[in-house]
């Protein structure tokens, strides 16, 4: 697969104080037939503290994204939690820019490149319609620059 995009998704869940990414896997891969969870990395508060979690591997083709054929040349990155109700916590939010840079300068990529699934899929607000995606692409923008 060739990287030329990031989407970022929400689980439209609330964040429970357990790993919830291995809910969402389950789910993918028992209910949807997959073979791993459909994004490649995810954001959530595991004991108190967030973290970031890898989901499949970066070369392997998404199952996030079906529209424009997105899941053969985006990354998908799932932020935990319901952004329709408020904003992420800001160690959720700076953890995410910290993924974007990284994965922004191992793909070149620059940072308009992040998009959300509501881009492309505009019957969703995914990844939320408080989510602050501006201040996302602005953050990123300003790190690449910086080198
Ligand atoms: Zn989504």
């Amino acid at each position: 697969m060739k990287v030329e995009y990031l989407v970022i998704h929400h689980s439209f869940t609330k964040d429970g104080l357990v790993v919830d990414w291995k809910a969402i896997r389950d789910y993918h891969i028992n209910t949807n037939g997959w073979d791993d969870i459909g994004y490649h990395y995810g954001i959530e508060k595991v004991n108190g503290d967030y973290v970031i979690i890898s989901g499949r591997s970066e070369d392997t083709n998404g199952a996030h994204t079906k529209e424009q054929g997105m899941n053969s040349k985006s990354l998908g990155i799932c932020v935990i939690g319901n952004y329709d109700l408020g904003e992420p916590d800001k160690r959720a939010f700076d953890l995410l820019v910290i993924l974007c840079v990284g994965l922004c300068k191992k793909y070149k990529l620059t940072a308009d490149k992040i998009r959300t699934h509501h881009e492309y899929a505009n019957y969703k607000t995914c990844p939320g319609s408080k989510f602050p995606m501006d201040k996302l692409r602005n953050e990123a923008d300003r790190m690449l620059k910086e080198g």
